[in-house]
């Protein structure tokens, strides 16, 4: 894995008010204080992440957001600053999850601005992007991941991504239980590693942390965690229950 800091993250979506939330942190604190190898990151809804900050703080969780809008302030009715996230503990921000896509406009421009935004105010952008089912069966998948990558990306130098990590969901995977097999996920990490290579170069493609995420489980997390390009996982529907989160974060005593 070429010393690449394993990244274990938990999307919890439009899940959770503000107490469901502070017990779920609170339990997976308890459960997850001794992974000390592994980064562990955490994504409640807006309306929770002050409250969730104040449980993980000093501990080995971080916390994160689902989105964000690149303007500092202004009339932008319902949206979120990056230093708004900044206030509220946030350190991580996941930006063009493929519900945002589908659901809410988002583009590949969009994201672009998303991940600028996001590291001029040293917030950690997690990048998703991936293919839809119809895509994989056209022979598409990497051409799809390429625009992805290189629109989302576009304007930026070696510097500027440093902390950037980029979450490969194929989308037939999210919320399915369908799973890429480990080679398929192998085989689109390296792609993606060596689309980053060849536009910014070997050091930031050797340090760059590329997660997977669909139907992540601790039954299927080893595997995935053996392959030499997954450096760790964002999990949805696995993260909502502490003691399943904890599973999958621990997956390295697991083998
Ligand atoms: C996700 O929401 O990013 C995701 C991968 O969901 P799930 O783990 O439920 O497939």
């Amino acid at each position: 894995m070429d010393n690449r800091r394993p990244l274990i993250a938990g999307n919890w979506k439009m899940f959770k008010t503000c107490s469901e939330a502070v017990e779920t942190a609170k339990h997976l604190v308890k459960l997850v204080s001794t992974s000390v190898d592994v980064d562990v990151m955490i994504a409640p809804p807006f309306t929770a992440l002050a409250q969730v900050s104040d449980v993980v703080k000093g501990t080995c969780i971080s916390l994160g957001a689902q989105n964000l809008y690149w303007e500092a302030q202004g009339a932008y009715t319902g949206e979120i600053s990056p230093s708004m996230l900044i206030s509220a503990g946030c350190r991580y921000v996941i930006i063009g999850h493929s519900e945002r896509r589908q659901y809410f406009g988002e583009t590949d421009e969009s994201v672009n601005k998303k991940v600028k935004s996001s590291v001029n105010n040293t917030l950690i952008p997690v990048m998703c992007v991936g293919e839809s089912e119809k895509e994989r069966e056209l022979n598409e998948t990497f051409s799809v991941l390429d625009k992805q990558v290189k629109n989302g990306l576009e304007g930026f130098s070696h510097d500027d991504l440093k902390t950037l990590v980029i979450a490969y969901e194929p989308v037939w995977a999210i919320g399915t239980g369908k799973t890429a097999t480990t080679d398929q996920a192998q085989e689109v990490h390296k792609f993606l590693r060596t689309t980053i290579e060849t536009i910014f170069g070997n050091m930031l493609a050797k340090s760059m942390r590329i997660l997977y995420g669909g139907s992540v489980k601790p039954n299927n997390i080893d595997e995935l965690m053996s392959m030499p390009d997954v450096d760790g996982a964002l999990v949805g529907g696995a993260s909502l229950d502490p003691e399943t989160f904890s599973k999958i974060v621990q997956f390295q005593s697991q083998t």
